[in-house]
């Protein structure tokens, strides 16, 4: 028989159930965490019935070993999928159909080979927790646990350090399942610049993170990926109201979506403009105002590298595995195409500015450069907009308001009404 290094702690509470332990070992029994009996379903395939709640996610560690529990409120599912990411080192849960109802503070710390964690919605239907390692690790186990002694279903995954060889072999293993990709239709030649003068013009707004993915976060707990969705709607609806434009959110509820799937969305929907929209957080508080951002290799300043350095770890924070997906876009056409289409994006950018003075703060040098992997769309114009800090009281203070969302989206709409018309006198259109 396979020693199990939690038999022991079993038998104690059997004992202890009996009425037979010492209160030294219910004091054990807390302090450790853990799941209250062995393992009762085997490894298998997954199996789910309606929606379930997950309601908490406790860690304990016992010997060698970090113990995950998740605890469902009601309901059951067994995970679709367990398997490690590198770069940095997680553990990733999938979860089918299960909505989270967890403690405001969980996974904020973490405990023996873990140091937090984050959930949320990963795909349709799909539900995600991401766990952060402290080093390379193996999964060494996981199982599901019946509902008992009041308890409800709970599901068991143990931790157990490795070396980076023993990482290396299992990384990825588990059958992660992939990001939702469609093939990015090739670069489109140019319009017919009179051909279609009449047409609507289609524009992507694109609310940052999402699901999984909280971003960032203000004083008062109100989450980026929030924000920006309440202000992402915002905007288009008051484009559509405009009657001169076809709009296309990238998702409008809280869901997760790759960054690579964002800049296929604004290929696939033939876009004329692509916006990302964003809420910066930085730890001095005093700083606030909105900024503009567009694509550069090279960073206009060291603050616009740190931040494209964050916002493209969205896809790391919700655990998608990049393994094999190439970074850069090498083709020389795509390249030519890149070089117009970021000249298009610099001005719409200025004209943002332009129109943002006087009706929010704006922070000093509002447009900047840097390498936003959102922004790759080689033949969309593209920009991200950092609504404001939500580190800052006033600024998240007004990201949080509805007469400011109206205001703000109001001059983003003038924006795009000026950089299309400039563009239509010109000829260009
Ligand atoms: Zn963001």
């Amino acid at each position: 028989m396979r020693r199990d290094p939690f038999i022991k702690i079993d038998q104690l509470i059997a004992r202890w159930a009996r009425g037979l332990a010492a209160p030294v070992l219910a004091c054990l029994l807390v302090v450790s965490g853990l799941g209250l009996a062995g393992p009762a379903v085997a490894e298998g395939p997954a199996v789910t019935s309606a929606k379930a709640l997950v309601s908490n996610l406790r860690l304990g560690e016992q010997g060698d070993v970090t113990r995950l529990v998740i605890d469902f409120g009601q309901g059951t599912s067994v995970p679709q999928n367990v398997f490690t990411l590198a770069d940095p080192y997680r553990v990733v849960i999938d979860l089918q159909d299960v909505n989270f109802q967890l403690p405001a503070e969980a996974g904020k710390t973490g405990r023996g080979l873990v140091t937090g964690f984050r959930y949320g919605q990963f795909q349709e239907g799909l539900s995600r927790i991401v766990v952060d390692a402290t080093g390379p690790v193996k999964i060494s186990r996981h199982f599901a646990l019946p509902a008992q002694s009041g308890f409800g279903h709970r599901v068991v995954v143990d931790l157990q350090a490795a070396t980076p060889a023993e990482f290396a072999q299992s990384v990825g293993l588990g059958r992660p399942i992939a990001a939702p990709t469609a093939a990015a239709p090739p670069v489109s030649t140019p319009r017919e610049p009179t051909a279609d003068i009449d047409r609507k013009r289609v524009i992507v707004v694109d609310a940052g993170h999402g699901g999984v993915d909280p971003g960032t976060h203000g004083q008062s707990g109100a989450l980026e990926k929030d924000v920006v969705l309440a202000f992402a709607k915002e905007f288009g609806a008051q484009l559509r109201a405009t009657g001169r434009y076809e709009v296309h959110l990238t998702r409008d509820t809280d869901r997760f979506i790759p960054l690579r799937e964002r800049v296929n969305i604004a290929r696939r929907q033939n876009a004329d403009l692509f916006l990302s929209i964003h809420a910066d957080a930085i730890d001095r508080r005093g700083v606030s105002g909105m900024s503009i951002y567009t694509l550069s290799e090279n960073a206009s300043d060291k603050e616009a590298a740190a931040l494209a350095a964050k916002e493209n770890r969205s896809d790391v924070i919700a655990g998608v595995d990049l393994h094999g997906e190439s970074s850069e876009v090498t083709d020389i056409l795509i390249d030519l195409a890149q070089r117009e289409t970021k000249n298009f994006s610099v001005r719409f950018a200025r004209t943002v500015v332009r129109n943002a003075e006087g009706v929010t703060p704006l922070l000093q040098r509002t447009h900047r450069f840097a390498g936003f992997r959102v922004l790759k769309a080689p033949d969309v114009p593209s920009v991200l907009v950092e609504l404001g800090f939500l580190t800052n009281r006033s600024d998240e203070r007004n990201l949080t308001t509805t007469s400011w969302r109206r205001r703000v989206a109001g001059a983003l709409v003038k924006s795009v009404d000026s950089y299309f018309g400039e563009r239509l006198a010109e000829g260009t259109y």
